[in-house]
């Protein structure tokens, strides 16, 4: 194993003493190592027991690894060789199975609930359960029955139970479904006393909650645990958390605590929120344990250049961003574009080929891949064909391979003893092996006497193997008789004792046998023992369901579902295979190699846009969300998470990354370039550059990523309107599908329903409320109005509901009038206080307004607009979202990128918005009075809290403005000139050359032609 002198950081690790601490670790930064050492310290330097400190992991790959790494460190430090079972290195499954267990011997009888098992118990739960909304073939189909019980395991992960779940459903119906199914299975499953791995964390709570219990009397009794260490604290979710508290006891901020937990980990690499990881637990400890924040940030296994991409992702947490340890190692970073798909899985084979040529070795290759399919299997055959070995994948072949299709054929076979397509091919299996020919002769031997039936056609013309054929009759003799009277899982086993199916296990253990095709030494021992497994599973469940003996017949029927459960998809190729590593991002996780080449670096494949959700609709995930935040991503975190997954990809390499994206589909149809490789198109030194080369020089099918210079356009706007001007200035592509195109959009009618029930009912109301001035009796007011507002929002809430096609007992509409009642109460409460501070009177509600700006004309609608009693205008708009950054701020930061000759549009300063300045002149002219301020009136404030925030922008006629909050007139007549008009200007006069797109891919994740652009950064100005 490799040694290295501890860096200063690693040090600060490894010595930390007094505080829980937060360890901030970027990739390739020691983690690992750097716990072993911080272990070995904790014995060797304070002589703490190591018994009494327990690491724990997520993975039992991971905990292997750790184990072993704090074995080593702990020999060379103390010089002692220590018993394994002295050692408390687990995931945090096995350490709350070893916790309920308790003292003495193993008292605690727990039956795992392997996927298997859960399949079984749902197919009766589904059957029997009454469903509204669920149509009978979906509800019986694989594919509900995954996402349902994906979902159901994110709910338990976040320890909500199925009475929880019902609660929160109200009258949603998807939703009062899941939950019933949820609490059917969670009655199976603790009838059969079956647990899984979460329930195993949260029996172990509630274990340590009773001091009774016997984990608690096992930990009291040995003292508890001095020192944890958790690693990868990124991917716990809420109950793994929830057990670090019971663990701490009931003061976790206190000083010198006992234990001392060490919470490594890495937000920026947190890619399993999906199963239920809450990356916002390192929010949380940091303040509950009031731990102390250390990072690792150097970075000892990739090239800078590759760290440069890597780093420049968007949203990552600075605190664990790293930094090559030498800074002259830079690696390289290279973008391929392929003109189709076929050229791209080309070029990757062609690239893989070339690193093997230049000396790399297979299992230091990767492909990594966002969206396995059909990429993975493409890429594979490819490699196949062209010889280079591919590493196996444990879920791949799984069908194919010759052990497990001996043993299915067999099954089939017992049922159907005359088919001879089955006996051929059963005989000519390579494991059971008689010439295909010869059995095909066989069979015409006994068609030329007549014989039909096939038993005995080839009893009658045995046909010639590896062994006599009457060994083999003899074999299936066993077989059908067990057949006749056993259950499943003993058949499945007599079929592989009596065919001998494990013989090349026990030939290459005596010596090479030659090889057998299909076989895989690496994987098809252990694929054989996961039939025989599922096998045990399906008979234990069904006679604890009481349904009596299992026949073959239902296992072969569900043979390819049982198939898809028997190993994790994410899971990567087995350590010890051999050959190129085709695999998904996520399996990727903790792995390091030579070279990662990224395939698909699309917009829409890596990041992904969409993750709506296979079972529940928007209301029902927002219901979800009411007992379990962090169960369904905000749309930032699914967001944050693509970033994470290219992160993660990018950091797996040592010293070359490739990554790769096909121009255009099958189909032609333009494919937008990934934004996350804007760092490479935007950098052209060495190391890091988009070029068409690969391995080997260019050659025809693949193309450069920057796209060729076009004529001028010369487009006549006819007028403009605020939104145009906001489309214009986010993504001028966005403007051109449109407003010159006129592209139809599907409105998104749950997005904009509170705006229209604000809106609607703002404008009843000051339809008759117009006076906010000392006039009025002040006394009782707030409360007038805020009865007033709320029969408002109670009338225009079924009406616009209506109107967006909702019902108005759907649980959807009713979170959104709740809403609406909240921000009623907060505008009474707000006109109060502006009555007091700055006296006004309703001139008009809704008001249509046409502006002429430099000759283009302006034409929108103002929600208000207000005469104060000071004098002047105030026009005010009504925003149902979170507010947004200072939109005078972002007008001063656009005039300055224009002063400095820069773009604006497509890259527009954040919170830029031009509305309301728009208006200006419009209300001017139809109320002949100065406009003294614009107003935006924001439902929510920047943290999303339900509260009115303002965002005010006054208009003084000095040469300077006297305060951050104010423009002067000859700034807004700039902003109006050169921001507002000159889209309309330039167009005319031909000064653009493309509808560019936008620069940053966040413009797009709520772009309503996603489908038809190429995507951010795709077309240049
Ligand atoms: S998808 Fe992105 S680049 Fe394309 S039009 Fe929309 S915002 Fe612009």
């Amino acid at each position: 194993m490799k040694q290295f002198d501890p860096t200063p950081e690693q040090l600060a690790v490894i010595n930390h003493r007094g505080s829980h601490a937060l360890v901030f670790a970027g990739p390739g930064t020691g983690k690992t190592e750097t716990l072993a050492r911080r272990f070995a310290s904790l014995v060797a330097d304070d002589g703490v027991d190591p018994g009494a400190i327990l690491v724990l992991t997520f993975s039992r790959r991971a905990a292997e690894q750790m184990l072993e790494r704090v074995l080593l460190r702990l020999r060379q430090r103390t010089g002692h060789e220590l018993a394994v079972s002295e050692l408390f290195v687990k995931t945090f499954h096995s350490f709350c199975a070893r916790l309920l267990d308790g003292d003495g011997p193993r008292i605690y009888e727990r039956n795992l609930l392997t996927p298997i098992k859960e399949r079984l118990l749902w197919k009766g739960v589904a059957q029997r359960t009454e469903l509204r909304s669920f149509e009978e073939d979906v509800r019986t189909s694989p594919a509900f029955a995954t996402d349902a019980l994906n979902l159901i395991a994110q709910l338990k992960g976040q320890g909500v139970e199925p009475e929880m779940l019902r609660d929160a459903a109200g009258s949603d119906p998807r939703l009062r479904d899941i939950a019933a199914l949820y609490a059917a299975l969670d009655s199976d499953r603790k009838r059969l006393n079956l647990s899984d791995f979460r329930d195993l964390v949260k029996d172990a709570l509630a274990a340590l909650a009773d001091s009774g219990s016997p984990a608690s009397r096992w930990l009291r009794g040995r003292g508890g645990f001095r020192h944890i260490l958790v690693d990868e604290f990124q991917d716990s979710d809420r109950l793994q958390l929830r057990l670090l508290e019971a663990l701490a006891g009931p003061d976790p901020a206190r000083a010198n605590p006992v234990p001392e937990i060490c919470f490594v980990g890495d937000f920026n690499q947190s890619i399993y929120r999906f199963r239920g990881a809450t990356p916002e637990n390192i929010a949380e400890a940091r303040t509950t344990f009031a731990c102390r924040v250390l990072t690792l940030q150097t970075n000892r296994r990739s090239g800078q250049a590759i760290l440069d991409v890597a780093n420049a992702t968007p949203g990552l947490d600075s605190k664990s961003k790293t930094d090559a340890e030498d800074p002259t190692n830079r690696g390289s970073v290279r973008l391929v574009r392929a003109t189709r798909p076929d050229a791209e899985i080309a070029g990757v084979c062609d690239a893989v080929a070339g690193f093997l040529a230049a000396g790399t070795p297979a299992r230091e290759i990767a492909v990594l891949l966002r969206a396995s399919e059909p990429y993975t299997s493409l890429i594979v055959a490819q490699l196949d064909a062209r010889g280079i070995p591919v590493a196996a994948r444990p879920t791949a072949g799984f069908l194919d391979d010759p052990a497990v299709d001996a043993v299915l054929t067999t099954l089939r076979l017992c049922a159907d003893v005359e088919n001879a397509d089955l006996w051929t091919r059963l005989l000519s299996n390579p494991l059971i092996g008689f010439g295909r020919l010869s059995v095909r002769l066989a069979f015409d031997a006994a068609r030329r006497t007549y014989v039909k039936n096939a038993f005995v056609a080839l009893t009658d013309n045995p046909p010639v193997g590896v062994r006599p054929f009457e060994d083999f009759l003899r074999a299936w003799r066993h077989v059908e008789r067990e057949s006749e009277r056993a259950d499943v899982a003993s058949l499945v086993a007599t079929i592989v004792r009596e065919f001998d199916l494990l013989r090349p296990v026990r030939e290459s253990a005596a010596s090479p046998a030659a090889p057998i095709p299909g076989w895989d030494p690496r994987s098809s021992p252990s694929r054989v023992g996961a039939l025989v497994e599922a096998a045990r599973d399906l008979v234990a469940t069904s006679r604890a369901l009481g349904q009596g003996r299992v026949h073959y017949g239902r296992f072969v029927d569900d043979i390819e579902e049982i198939a898809g459960l028997l190993s994790d998809p994410f899971a990567g190729p087995a350590q010890e295979s051999d050959g190129v590593r085709v695999m998904s991002i996520h399996a990727a996780k903790g792995l390091e190699f030579d070279v990662v080449i990224v395939p698909q670096a699309i917009d829409g494949v890596l990041p992904q846009h969409e993750r709506g959700h296979a079972l529940l609709t928007g209301a029902s995930r927002l219901a979800v969300t009411r007992v379990a935040p962090a169960i369904f991503a905000r749309e930032n975190d699914a967001y944050q998470e693509e970033c994470s997954l290219w992160y993660v990809a990018l950091t797996r390499a040592r010293r070359d990354v490739l990554i790769t994206a096909s121009a255009a589909d099958d189909d032609d149809i333009e494919l937008p370039l990934s934004p996350f490789t804007r760092p490479i198109v935007n950098r052209s030194e060495a190391h890091v550059r988009a070029d068409g080369v690969m391995a080997r020089p260019r050659e025809a099918g693949t193309t450069d990523a920057l796209p060729q210079p076009r004529s001028p356009i010369v487009y006549a706007v006819d007028h403009l309107s605020p939104s145009s001007v906001e489309r214009f200035l986010a993504c001028p592509r966005r403007f051109f599908y449109k407003d010159v195109l006129r592209l139809e959009v599907e409105r998104d009618e749950e997005t904009t329903l509170l705006g229209s029930i604000l809106h609607a009912a703002l404008a009843e109301f000051h339809a008759t409320e117009r006076v906010f001035t000392p006039a009025i009796e002040m006394s009782g007011a707030k409360e007038r109005w805020r009865e007033a507002l709320l029969a408002h929002v109670e009338r225009a809430t079924p009406i616009s509901a209506a109107k967006a096609g909702f019902r108005s007992d759907s649980s959807f509409v009713r979170y959104q009038l709740a809403l609406a009642r909240r921000f009623a109460e907060n505008y009474a409460e707000w006109l109060v206080a502006e009555t007091m501070r700055a006296p006004f009177d309703v001139l008009a509600c809704e008001q249509q307004l046409v502006s002429n700006i430099g000759g283009v004309p302006f034409m929108g609608r103002a929600d208000r607009i207000d005469r104060l009693l000071s004098g002047g205008l105030v026009i005010r708009d009504y925003k149902s979202g979170k507010a947004k950054p200072s939109s005078l701020r972002a007008v001063r930061a656009a005039l300055e990128l224009i002063d400095r000759g820069e773009l604006v549009a497509g890259d527009a300063p954040d919170g830029l918005t031009l509305q309301l300045l728009t208006y200006v002149p419009g209300a001017e002219a139809l109320f002949n009075e100065r406009v003294a301020r614009v107003e935006y009136l924001y439902a929510r404030d920047k943290d999303g809290a339900q509260t009115i925030t303002t965002d005010t922008v006054a208009i003084v006629d000095a040469l300077e403005a006297a305060d951050a909050s104010a423009i002067t007139r000859l700034e807004l007549n700039r902003v109006l000139l050169e921001i507002g008009a000159a889209p309309a200007r330039a167009l005319a006069a031909g000064d653009y050359r493309a509808f560019w797109t936008a620069r940053e891919i966040q413009t797009c994740r709520f772009c309503d032609f996603v489908r038809t652009c190429p995507g951010a950064l795709a077309v240049a100005p």
